[in-house]
């Protein structure tokens, strides 16, 4: 296996537009893409025309504008190649007008209400800033989604929208610190994907995990991951196999998967990319998840995504590791040999800090969905407030300058294995903290509170978005200063006195945090639900309205769809949980409190009384007593949920009435899986499947 060999070969990549377009074209379109200027249309026919070529040598039939509306999957329709010319003779087809836009019948996708089923039409446009792929016989071609009046209907264009309001007050910045060399600036990101791996058969006997991606019920196993056997363990044969099919998928889709282990769970694992310019890093995520699926299916595996799949054990989150750069290599964030004296660096320091302070309900927004509820604030996932670690030696160069004096720099230091046949080791001034949600890692920001199931576009959209907005403020105290290095130490101390508040280099999972941050005014926001109202808070949707990412319009058909995305999935958790107590659950307790009954009454009729049978037929008894009563309450909060009209209602009555009874339900059930007789219990366990891939 060579990997440069199959590295993106099914990609319309730099080397093959070089080879298939004009030279005037592929310039044109490279000014698109590096450069971030707007897209000549008369270039459209050629590539149009080059693209089919291309595809259909590589085996596809159709095409498909591939996009991301506002529920965390892709979607697309696909279309042949086609056509019949005026001799009634079939050809292959593919116009300029096929590539640049597209009308999906779009009526079906959450709108939020912008879109009334009587403007049921929404517009796909090409994004060729994202390379075109061919993927089981059909050119995928990246687009936005929007509206038949204009609006955003999808994850993609306020993404694209926001690298528009970012590089220009970046580019102020650098030029103001003397950098004039670059053109573009971007933002970077490489998503790392915890994901777990379960038994296909096993899988498909679960309805729970079929409808919902979750196990709704299950007792603890009788070993979960306290022994510490998982995490970087050996990989078994079948998931390795899985793991090598996966990359050489991914490698030829032009996705540089790198690292691969397994997680700290029984059955979970991790994938990690080398980061990207975060338009194609996000496309790459979502296109890495649907690779994930269709990969472990065809090796009789069900792949999970779910940010929750089991209780009691580790869920899978998504790290966004975020940073900055221009057009010409500068990392901004990269601190170089002396971080103490790079102002590009402590000014973009300042900005991320003052960002993140600022819009921290946004950020913690964007991990608001339902799934993550279950894990944020686990001990396996930093809780549901937004704070920064920078570690000890930033830190202390921050606070150092703000003060008016020269940061005290202390040389590396070595590590001493006692060993001295092992090579020296460097110690870091800092250790890394891994219970921080938003950590300085070297020369980037980890955003460690995403989860797996989620599309990455709209966390960096409001960093893109906030850093923007402090940079124009930033950029302009630069620019008017005589005194660059005055001014930098203004910018320092002005943002860790009016941002100091969301620095914490302390241990996140610590309970005392919590109080903590409430005395320092730092948002606490523990739910999904909760967190959905800072969609539309003034202080963002005036934000984002600033920068032209999304409109006041927007942003409301966005809390919209958060609101009623939590309502649904929660319904649909509790209508399944249903059908499997009434349907298994409640069938099987029934039957084995027969046989108990059974074997009770044949011991009497035997002129035998035994105290311990008939303990254990009162206690069956009473807990499929409690069963019933449960599912009779939680059929009932079901039925009265408040109508879709008061979305806000419906909502909140979710989550103080049907989360509740949900768990109390759940309870009994984990109780009687206790209890009942293996041979009756209808369902794959905890044990069968964690241990049985
Ligand atoms: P860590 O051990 O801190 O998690 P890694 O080196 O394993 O760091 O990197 C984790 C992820 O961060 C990888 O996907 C990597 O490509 C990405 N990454 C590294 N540098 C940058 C950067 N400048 N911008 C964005 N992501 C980055
Ligand atoms: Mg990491």
């Amino acid at each position: 296996m060579d990997i440069c060999e199959i590295f993106g070969c099914k990609v319309f990549n730099d080397q093959v537009m070089r080879e298939r377009l004009p030279e005037t074209v592929y310039q044109s379109l490279k000014d698109t893409t590096r450069l971030g200027k707007s897209l000549d249309p008369e270039i459209a026919d050629v590539v149009a025309a080059a693209m089919k070529e291309w595809a259909i040598a590589m085996g596809a039939t159709h095409y498909t504008h591939w996009f991301q509306p506002l529920n965390n999957i892709t979607a697309g329709k696909l279309d042949a190649f086609i056509a019949q010319d005026e001799n009634g003779q079939i050809v292959t087809e593919f116009s300029s007008s096929a590539l640049v836009q597209g009308e999906p019948d779009a009526s079906s996708f959450p709108s939020g209400g912008l879109r009334a089923t009587f403007e049921a039409r929404g517009y796909t446009a090409w994004d060729p800033t994202s390379p075109a792929f061919v993927r089981e016989g059909t050119l995928y071609i990246p687009t936005a989604f929007c509206s038949y009046t204009g609006e955003a209907l999808d994850a993609k264009t306020p993404l694209l929208r926001s690298m528009r309001a970012l590089s220009p007050q970046a580019l102020r910045v650098l030029r103001a610190l003397g950098h004039r060399g670059s053109r573009l600036v971007t933002s970077t990101v490489g998503a790392e994907q915890e994901y777990f791996l379960v038994d296909r058969e096993l899988y498909e006997q679960r309805l729970d995990l079929k409808l919902c991606g979750r196990t709704l019920l299950g007792a603890a196993p009788p070993k979960g991951q306290e022994l510490d056997d998982h995490y970087c363990g050996r990989i078994r044969l079948r998931v390795r196999a899985f793991m090598k099919d996966l990359d050489e998928q991914l490698w030829a889709l032009g996705i540089t998967a790198k690292t691969k282990h397994n997680e700290v769970a029984p059955a979970q694992h991790e994938l990690a990319p080398i980061y990207e310019t975060v338009n194609i890093a996000c496309d790459h995520n979502l296109l890495t998840m649907e690779v994930l699926r269709e990969t472990a299916k065809r090796h009789g595996l069900a792949c999970l995504l779910h940010e929750k799949p089991f209780a009691g054990i580790n869920g899978s989150g998504k790290h966004n590791n975020f940073s900055i750069s221009t057009d010409d290599g500068i990392n901004l964030l990269s601190p170089g040999a002396h971080p103490e004296e790079n102002k590009l660096f402590l000014v973009t320091l300042c900005a991320l800090i003052e960002s993140v302070d600022t819009y921290a309900d946004l950020v913690r927004l964007s991990a608001a969905v339902p799934g993550n509820d279950h894990r944020l604030g686990g001990n396996e996932a930093p809780p549901a407030i937004i704070s920064i670690f920078l570690g000890e030696s930033i830190t202390r160069i921050l606070t150092s300058i703000a003060a008016g004096i020269s940061p005290e720099i202390r040389a590396m230091r070595e590590i001493d294995t006692g060993v001295e046949t092992l090579p020296h080791l460097e110690k870091d001034d800092s250790d890394r903290n891994r219970t921080s949600p938003f950590a300085l890692t070297g020369n980037k920001f980890e955003f460690r509170m995403l989860g797996s199931s989620q599309n990455i576009a709209f966390c960096n959209a409001i960093l893109n978005t906030a850093v923007a907005d402090v940079f124009t403020r930033f950029a302009g105290r630069l620019e008017a200063s005589d005194d660059l290095e005055r001014e930098v130490a203004h910018i320092i101390a002005d943002t860790i006195k009016n941002h100091g508040r969301v620095l914490y280099n302390g241990n996140n999972y610590d309970p005392k945090w919590v109080d903590i941050a409430k005395k320092r005014g730092l948002p606490v926001l523990n739910s999904a639900r909760q967190a959905i109202e800072a969609m539309t808070e003034e202080k963002n949707t005036t934000l984002f309205h600033r920068h032209g990412v999304l409109t006041q319009a927007e942003c409301h058909a966005r809390h919209e769809i958060l609101l009623e995305h939590y309502c649904k999935v929660v319904f649909i958790e509790a209508e399944t949980m249903l059908q499997m107590v009434r349907r298994q659950i409640m069938p099987a307790a029934v039957g084995y409190l027969g046989d108990v009954a059974g074997s009770v009454g044949a011991l009497r009729a035997a002129g035998v009384e035994n105290a311990a049978l008939q303990k254990q037929l009162a206690g069956l008894s009473q807990m499929v007593e409690e069963l019933s009563g449960h599912c009779d309450a939680l059929e009932a909060i079901c039925r009265d949920t408040p109508s879709a009209q008061e979305l806000s209602a419906q909502a909140d009555y979710i989550e103080s009435r049907t989360e509740p009874q949900m768990r109390a339900l759940r309870g009994v059930c984990d109780r009687l899986e206790e209890t009942v007789s293996s041979s009756r219990w209808p369902i794959p366990t905890y044990t069968d499947l964690l241990y049985r891939v």
